[in-house]
């Protein structure tokens, strides 16, 4: 260690950030089973368990150790140990010798955000404190627990130090890391007045707990829980050097958790990218930790033994493979269950994840364009705007990374960033101006020398987009306007490709004839600045195709990407657009994977079985030696034209992937 801080002095910290990072969750092809226990399973018999889960295939567990419940005889006061344990036993303990003998990790699972009413009357200044004075407390007589009191500050480090000098786990995961304002029941308990809380945000703030979160609130809180991770992530580094932390926060963990679900209570429409989404950007923000992304089958927390449909489950954990991480799955008590269509539907990934996961490693990106990832709520699964880009550039099969990261906007390396809504980010002027591509839609004002504001449309419902010039759009030749609503920023007028039809052109029939109104409102600008170029769509494309997927809003972007790109998009192909298609790159291994996993199955809100597909063209730019199975074995016929090199994807049935060699 102390070798590689003088290193760290001599050279950039983002290097060493690096080269200390590469734990075995780098390194290792990792296939994960959770064991979320309950109190009840405290007796089980380990040896079978290792077994079971040796024999799935998965090598490694995620398994739980203690904080509301103990599965081991521990000696720290208020920390309980399981009724269920038998005297004289110790289930952590057996279960990790057990495993390690195996040759599978362990990583230890803790659950701190909820205590037993034993503590809470002996420290009710630990817990949550709701607006009216009261804790929250559930039906299982558990008690909330707040971030900023001493049960995660100082009981939690003695749970720690007493687990991680007793275990030699491999990592140890945090569920439910920090205030939720949310109970299991999704019922919203406002925010902590603690003494804690109100004592803290005073200090740092000078005022009192707001009752509404506002920037500031959310910013204390985030850093509270930032604190406990910095804590916790010492303490394990400190007791066990090779162990990762992680938890759900991207502040000084070693990987990053995530949850793929088709929980019920979610808004429609379905979001069946959620691996994908959670991968991509967790690997291209953070490309120094791993994404642990728990791929949950139940149907939501108040169905834990009724699991959703195999194929989406299979899906989930595809999307994670195919974006650089691994099969994660989650089983609530042990490998016995009463529904046992999830797991009878996920070992077969498992099984090839066996033969084959050691062929993932090292996987990078090597997508030439950027989906601008805000640092606020507009990436998350509430911001359509992302969500609508996300889904536009997936069924286009144009490869992007997920990313905010300023070292990463070369227009060397990055074609084209497309921003959903909002201002240009400062980072991305310099790249504009160096000579790359940006897409930005959304009714804020990008700034960059456009035109002045007319005016903001609130609501534009029944306005339609008129075409203008076909050889920018060619593949809307057969229509002349385009649905749209929702806000519309009014620019002064310049050259445009597209104008506003404004509002009114509904029933009845016998009146709906302003069709032919003609402004010259832009619904497009395009502007050179210096070597790079802005098209801004002063409208929310991205939210109305979430919602409403008009094919003529995703032809509108794949001609003005062509157009942007000069026609040189990364993957030529005739795929089907439920087919996202990946690129990434293994530069340790001189190599490319391309990864093709088929969603065909989705409907509605079904999962059926992938419609098999036969016989796909596909053109990846650069020059390939040879295209082959994973294995090697089977080498696919390969011509290299005008700057692609084309072959045949002879079989598509779930998920496929091919290896493209480097001259
Ligand atoms: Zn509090």
């Amino acid at each position: 260690m102390k070798i590689i801080w003088t290193i760290c002095a001599l050279f950039s910290a983002v290097l060493c950030t690096m080269a200390q990072s590469q734990g075995w969750w780098m390194t290792e092809p990792i296939s994960l089973i959770q064991t979320n226990l309950r109190e009840t399973d405290s007796g089980l018999d380990a040896k079978k368990l290792v077994q079971e889960i040796k024999s799935f295939p998965a090598n490694t567990v995620l398994f739980s150790v203690g904080g509301i419940t103990a599965h081991y005889p521990t000696e720290v006061d208020l920390h309980f140990r399981s009724e269920y344990l038998p005297k004289g036993e110790d289930l952590v303990g057996t279960f990790i010798e057990e495993a390690h003998a195996n040759d599978m990790r362990v990583i230890g699972r803790f659950d701190f955000s909820r205590a037993r009413r034993e503590v809470y009357n002996a420290h009710p200044e630990w817990f949550y404190k709701q607006t009216d004075g009261n804790p929250v407390f559930d039906s299982n007589d558990l008690y909330s627990i707040c971030i900023n009191g001493g049960y995660y500050h100082d009981k939690g480090i003695e749970i720690l130090t007493e687990a991680l000098e007793k275990y030699p786990v491999d990592g140890l995961f945090f569920n439910w890391f920090g205030n939720i304002r949310k109970d299991y029941f999704g019922r919203d308990i406002g925010l902590c007045h603690c003494d804690n809380c109100a004592r803290k945000f005073m200090e740092e703030y000078n005022r009192s707990i707001p009752l509404e979160p506002d920037a500031e609130y959310e910013k204390f809180l985030f850093e509270s829980a930032v604190q406990v991770a910095k804590k916790y992530r010492d303490l394990i580094h400190e007791k066990r050097p090779k162990a990762l932390f992680m938890t759900y926060i991207e502040e000084y963990t070693d990987a990053i958790v995530s949850e793929a679900d088709y929980y019920k209570w979610r808004s429609l429409p379905q979001w069946i990218y959620m691996g994908s989404e959670h991968v991509n950007r967790g690997l291209n923000t953070k490309p120094d930790k791993m994404v642990f992304d728990l791929v949950m089958p139940y149907q939501e927390m108040l169905y834990r033994f009724a699991s959703t449909a195999g194929p989406g489950i299979r899906s989930f954990l595809y999307q994670n493979m195919a974006h650089g991480a691994f099969p994660a799955f989650v089983v609530l008590g042990t490998m016995d269950q009463p529904d046992k269509t999830a797991l009878k539907a996920v070992r077969p990934i498992f099984q090839y994840y066996e033969k084959y996961g050691h062929e993932y490693v090292g996987q990078r990106s090597a997508a030439r364009v950027i989906l601008y990832a805000r640092q606020d709520e507009t990436w998350s699964r509430n911001s359509q705007d992302h969500r609508g880009f996300f889904r536009l550039l997936t069924e286009l099969h144009i490869p992007f990374k997920i990313t905010n990261r300023p070292q990463d906007f070369d227009p060397k390396k990055i074609d084209l960033i497309v921003v959903p809504e909002g201002k240009i980010p400062p980072a991305l002027e310099d790249y504009i101006e160096a000579g790359g591509k940006v897409l930005l839609a959304g009714s804020t004002h990008p700034g960059m020398g456009l035109e002045p504001t007319v005016k903001l449309w609130e609501n534009t419902t029944s306005s339609y987009m008129r075409i203008e010039d076909y050889t920018l759009f060619p593949s809307l030749k057969d229509t002349w306007a385009t649905f749209w609503e929702g806000s519309y920023l009014e620019l002064q007028v310049s050259p445009t490709p597209m104008t506003l039809i404004p509002p009114g052109q509904f029933g009845p029939p016998d009146k709906v004839d302003r069709l032919d109104e003609k402004t010259d409102k832009p619904g497009l600008v395009l502007k050179d600045i210096g070597e790079g170029k802005l098209a801004f769509l002063p409208w929310h494309i991205g939210q109305l195709y979430y919602r409403h997927s008009n094919d003529k809003h995703r032809l509108l972007i794949y001609d003005l990407i062509n157009h942007l790109l000069d026609g040189g998009v990364q993957i030529k192909t005739n795929a089907h657009p439920s087919v996202e298609i990946t690129f990434m790159h293994q530069p340790d291994q001189d190599r490319h994977l391309l990864h093709l996993t088929n969603l065909s199955g989705h409907s509605g809100t079904a999962f059926f079985d992938a419609i098999p597909m036969r016989n796909i063209d596909t053109g990846i730019m650069g020059d390939f030696q040879r295209v082959t199975s994973l294995d090697g074995t089977e080498i696919l016929p390969s011509v290299y034209v005008d700057g692609y090199t084309h072959f045949v994807v002879p079989n598509l049935d779930e998920y496929e992937v091919l290896m493209l060699h480097e001259r």
